[in-house]
C-alpha cells in the first residue's frame, strides 16, 4: 500500500518522480514507482517492495549484494571504500576518546569487509555483527561474534549489550523505515557513545546530473534515498521524542574511495574496464552523506 508520509520527515507533501522501474540488474523485481518528498528531498519507493519480494530478491543475493558487484568489489580490497569506512571509523573512536579496547557493533554487515578490517585495524577492541545470513567464513576466523537478524523491526530489544560504537555502511538505504533503523541503532549505543552510518545523499550534485543513471538510483533495492535535511529532521524528531538523548549531531557530504575498475563496472562501462591496464582509486564525489551521532 502506499504511503502518504515521507519516511524521514514525516511530511505529506510528496511528488511521485518515476513510474515502473524495475531493479537495473535483476529485471524480475519490480515494476517499482519511485516519490520524493518535497519537504526534506528525500526520495523513496511507494509502495515499499512487500517482506516475500524482498526475500526472492535478496535468495539471489550472497551475502546481501549481486555476485559481479562483490567480484568486482574484490578485484580492488585493499583501495576500496570498506577500506577508507574502517579507517575512519578508527579516526573517529580516537577523537571522541573511546576507550581502549571497546565494544563496536557493524548493522548489516553483509560479508563482514568493514568488520574484518576494523578488528585488523583494532585487535583488541570487541567486535559483533548483525545481519540476517550466516557468519561468513573471514567473520568467524577473526574472533567477532555474530548475530543473525532482521535489521527492519525492533531488532535492538532482542539485544541487551551496549556498544561504544555501532555503525551502520550502505544500509540505511536498505530499509522499509529509516527511521526505526536509527532509533534502534541509537538504543545499541551506549552513553557518551557513536553512532556512524554511511549512505547515498540525494541532494548530492552527483544524483541530480545523473537522475535514474546514478548507481545508488536502484529500484526495489535502495528502498529510500536521504539527503543531509531529510536525516537532520529525522534526528530532530527522534530527539523530540525524549526516548534517546543525543549529544551532537554532525551530517555531512562524504567523498569515497572507489576503485577505477569497481567504478567502471558500477557505471555499466564494461568495455572501458576490460581494457584499465592496472587499477587504482580515486575519491568520488558520487554523492554520500555521514551521519555521525554522539550520544548524551
Ligand atoms: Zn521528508
Amino acid at each position: 500500500m502506499k504511503t502518504k508520509h515521507c519516511p524521514y520527515c514525516g511530511s505529506s507533501v510528496i511528488e511521485e518522480r518515476y513510474r515502473g522501474h524495475f531493479h537495473k540488474f535483476d529485471a524480475s523485481h519490480g515494476p517499482f514507482d519511485f516519490d520524493v518528498c518535497q519537504d526534506c528531498g528525500a526520495g523513496f519507493c511507494n509502495p515499499m517492495p512487500s517482506p516475500e519480494q524482498l526475500r526472492f530478491f535478496y535468495a539471489n543475493y550472497e551475502s546481501g549484494m549481486p555476485e559481479e558487484y562483490r567480484h568486482a568489489m574484490n578485484e580492488s580490497e585493499e583501495s576500496s571504500w570498506h577500506t577508507q569506512i574502517a579507517k575512519d571509523l578508527v579516526r573517529l573512536a580516537r577523537i571522541h576518546n573511546l576507550p581502549e579496547g571497546f565494544a563496536w557493533m557493524d548493522i548489516g554487515a553483509g560479508a563482514g569487509e568493514i568488520a574484518c578490517q576494523l578488528q585488523t585495524l583494532l585487535p583488541r577492541s570487541a567486535g559483533t555483527c548483525l545481519d540476517l545470513h550466516e557468519p561468513p567464513e573471514g567473520v568467524s576466523k577473526k574472533g567477532i561474534s555474530w548475530m543473525s537478524g532482521d535489521i527492519n523491526g525492533n531488532f535492538s530489544q532482542d539485544i541487551p549489550k551496549r556498544f561504544n560504537l555501532v555503525y551502520a555502511s550502505a544500509v540505511l538505504e536498505h530499509v522499509i523505515s529509516p527511521r526505526d533503523l536509527i532509533t534502534n541503532c541509537l538504543a545499541l549505543t551506549d552513553r557518551g557513545g557513536l553512532l556512524y552510518m554511511f549512505c547515498p545523499d540525494y541532494s548530492s550534485l552527483a544524483s541530480k546530473v545523473m537522475g535514474t543513471r546514478w548507481p545508488y538510483y536502484l529500484p526495489g533495492e535502495h528502498l529510500t534515498l536521504p539527503t543531509v535535511g531529510a536525516i537532520h529532521r529525522c534526528l530532530e524528531s527522534i530527539r523530540d521524542s525524549g526516548r534517546v538523548g543525543i549529544a551532537s549531531v554532525t551530517v555531512r557530504r562524504k567523498r569515497i574511495s572507489y576503485a577505477m575498475r569497481y567504478m567502471l563496472f558500477a557505471l555499466g562501462l564494461h568495455s572501458v574496464r576490460r581494457y584499465l591496464p592496472f587499477d587504482f582509486s580515486l575519491k568520488f564525489p558520487t554523492g554520500c552523506l555521514e551521519l555521525i551521532v554522539k550520544k548524551a
